[in-house]
């Protein structure tokens, strides 16, 4: 009997010695599956605008030479943090929260599952915050900090934060969620993709119907991430972290 007993304890530590030896260590969070690690180290690579360029989407249309920044592909998954606006109406912040989010969920899986926390005090901060205000210099009505540098042959890549508008116009605590219209909504909405597009390492498009050109466009019903931003962000992903295309 005994002996049964030491023969079972043997057995489960064989098992968990070769689980652990054997176990799936990319994507953790179970996001992606193993990531080529050439893919992660091409600082001091040289890439051709010629072949990467065509086929990309508007991966080229800002500049033919620009360095490859993005999150890394093993990181799994992307955490966003958005608090609700504390300056307008508390129903029509949660609103104007909604929406938002429905931005932010139109690049989930591409290529990283997004996992959204809206609770007001949180311990861990997410990889991104999303950061209302009433104004920014400029006129400009959304903005995305990337930080980023060269750490050896990878690059070290954050999001400070997302910064949306709400015009003072809207941002009253007298503000009635009635007083919200569509065309308010599908502008915050396509304000915050916009700007999520940026945090996932895109530059602008050349077309109007894609999220990623730089003004808003007039068309509510275009306001909307489109299949030419995701093959563009797609194949962002497929380059080399770091690599210099010219
Ligand atoms: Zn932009």
């Amino acid at each position: 009997m005994r002996f049964l007993i030491w023969l079972g304890l043997f057995a489960s530590i064989v098992a968990a010695t070769v689980w652990y030896a054997t176990r799936d260590e990319c994507g953790r969070s179970g996001a992606l599956s193993c990531p080529d690690v050439a893919l992660e180290e091409g600082v001091g690579t040289t890439l051709d605008a010629h072949e990467e360029c065509p086929g990309s989407g508007y991966l080229c249309a800002e500049s033919r030479r620009f360095q490859v920044a993005r999150w890394p592909l093993d990181k799994g998954r992307l955490k966003v943090r958005i608090t609700l606006p504390d300056f307008v109406n508390k129903i029509a912040a949660e609103k104007i929260r909604r929406v938002a989010i429905e931005g932010i969920r139109e690049w989930d899986g591409h290529p990283f599952p997004i996992t959204i926390d809206t609770s007001e005090i949180s311990l861990r901060s997410g990889d991104i915050g999303v950061l209302w205000t009433q104004g920014l210099f400029n006129s400009a009505i959304g903005l995305e900090r990337a930080d980023w540098k060269e750490d050896g042959k990878r690059i070290d890549y954050s999001v400070n934060a997302i910064t949306i508008v709400i015009p003072p116009e809207m941002a009253t605590e007298n503000l009635m969620p009635g007083d919200l219209d569509g065309d308010f909504l599908s502008q915050m909405k396509a304000v915050t993709a916009h700007e999520m597009g940026h945090a996932l390492g895109l530059r602008h498009s050349d077309s109007p119907y894609d999220i990623m050109y730089p003004t808003l466009n007039p068309n509510p019903a275009l306001r909307t991430v489109s299949n030419r931003d995701i093959l563009t962000v797609d194949t962002l992903y497929t380059l080399p972290n770091g690599a210099q295309i010219e």
